[in-house]
């Protein structure tokens, strides 16, 4: 198809043609070779061993290594905290349409079909969470947790309150990002104990929160599957206190369609839509990390935002925006997804993945063996193995043609085994999954030492890959072959 057959004409020479930017990648590069001129002698060899195998060699060491692999195409993957759901199939016809396949730096009247669609996602993501302003531009949850943080300390400084409000609190069971996120913001992280039932302890937070204050960082249902019951006091004191309250979304799918955070006194929250909504994620893949925000805090969302005028949809720079995270409105073909999935779900199909979410878990948790000790809780549950290693024991479950649990994490669980097996899986399987679980749990020590057995890959040398990564093809000697 000729850019004319799409209805415009895309200027491959601009960027080339702009002295500023050919300017600028000589900079970069000081003292670059110019094409033509021969590799200096050091970077050049005389012989390359290179494997030179026939077509149906690599045919089909390729088909045999795409049979090895396990995804959530393969079978249950209850890792807990991640959400690894399966993705219809549908969404990936949606994101090839060719009308999808837009250049981002178009002007907005030649694309005002795309706009639409990331303004409906915008409000769709508003609605879900309670909030007031969405921006689509972060590529992932951490990336919004970020921004988000940025956006509350552009605010506190509007207030003139940039320097004194320099503490972030965040409970002891957040995720990393939570952590990170503070510190990377530049702030002093104040981590928070949990109180004997896994959740908040109010008296903490009480005594924690102070005119320092620039926000508390809350996941609800917490990573243990906990729901945060005192969250609308947590919030009056940050509030009461002149903070502001983030709500790290990655566990929304536990109240989609049922609560909203903008209900339970959140001001600024994150959607992981690679795990709420639908795109395949992990790998390193694109995903999305849009962030809600009530209405004093939508000023400050990254450039550009869309907004609907007189005259159709358009992108233009909030007031005092923090800058931009990522580039144009952010991954448009995950967030066109999200879009094409939320859309087709509607109010009761959202619902529905709550309640089925819920249920799954519970589920779950009553048929295996192992101890929970914290409850009640909602999408995922935090076992304990007790008194064998939890890594152990998911390495075990590996010989049951399951993927195991997230394990040693959170670490105020002892032991903990994290699963999260989401609304995806049927009774069938998640029979299934509670059979691995108890085989693992039944093994004696000797098997689960071994264990995995019947993997493509056995045990793990994670020390001897870390000493000696082998980080690029080498061909195995046949001692090595043996080995293997
Ligand atoms: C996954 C997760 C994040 C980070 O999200 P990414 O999209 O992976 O960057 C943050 N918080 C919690 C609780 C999570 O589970």
């Amino acid at each position: 198809m000729s850019d004319d057959d799409r209805g415009y004409t895309f200027d491959q020479a601009r960027w080339a043609d702009d002295e500023r930017y050919v300017s600028l990648l000589s900079e970069a590069a000081p003292g670059r070779a110019e094409p033509g001129d021969a590799l200096p002698d050091d970077l050049t060899r005389d012989e390359l061993a290179l494997p030179d195998p026939a077509e149906p060699t690599v045919v089909r060491h390729y088909t045999r290594l795409s049979a090895l692999n396990y995804g959530v195409d393969t079978g249950p993957y209850p890792l807990g905290s991640c959400t690894m759901k399966y993705n219809p199939a549908f969404l990936e016809d949606v994101a090839a349409l060719p009308q999808a396949a837009v250049h981002p730096d178009r002007p907005d009247e030649s694309v005002q079909g795309v706009l639409e669609v990331q303004h409906r996602l915008q409000r769709a993501l508003a609605r879900i969470g309670g909030m007031d302003a969405v921006t689509l531009q972060p590529p992932a949850g951490a990336a919004g947790e970020f921004t988000g943080i940025e956006v509350t300390k552009a605010y506190h400084r509007a207030n003139g309150e940039g320097e004194t409000r320099s503490e972030v609190l965040v409970p002891s069971s957040a995720h990393g990002t939570n952590f990170a996120t503070a510190a990377m913001a530049g702030y002093e992280v104040v981590e928070l104990p949990p109180g004997d039932d896994g959740r908040v302890d109010i008296d903490a937070l009480a005594a924690a929160v102070g005119p320092e204050t620039a926000a508390l960082m809350l996941t609800n249902p917490n990573t243990v599957g906990l729901f945060e019951r005192d969250v609308v006091e947590a919030a009056d004191l940050v509030h009461d206190a002149g903070g502001l309250l983030y709500y790290d979304g990655a566990n929304l799918n536990a109240l989609l369609g049922r609560a909203r955070p903008g209900d339970m006194g959140f001001d600024v929250m994150h959607y992981n839509v690679h795990k709420t909504f639908a795109t395949p994620h992990g790998g390193g893949g694109p995903g999305a990390g849009p962030v809600g925000v009530v209405s004093d805090l939508a000023e400050f969302l990254p450039t550009p935002h869309v907004h609907e005028t007189d005259d159709g949809y358009e992108r233009y720079e909030p007031e005092r925006s923090v800058g931009k995270v990522h580039g144009f409105t952010g991954n448009w073909l995950v967030l066109l997804k999200a879009y094409a999935y939320v859309a087709r779900l509607g109010d009761e199909g959202l619902r529905d993945t709550s309640a089925t979410a819920v249920l799954n878990a519970n589920y779950l948790a009553e048929q295996i063996g192992l101890d929970v000790p914290y409850g009640p809780f909602h999408h995922e549950f935090a076992a304990t193995a007790g008194d064998r290693d939890a890594a152990d024991l998911a390495r075990a479950m590996l010989d049951h043609g399951v993927h195991p649990p997230t394990t040693k994490w959170p670490e105020f669980v002892h032991e903990a085994m994290l699963t999260e097996p989401t609304e995806a899986e049927s009774r069938r399987d998640l029979d299934a999954l509670a059979a691995a679980f108890d085989a693992a749990a039944a093994a004696d020590d000797e098997t689960v030492a071994d264990a995995p057995e019947r993997t493509a890959a056995r045990r793990i040398d994670q020390v001897g890959a870390a000493r000696e990564p082998r980080l690029s093809w080498q061909a195995l000697d046949d001692e090595d072959a043996a080995g293997d």
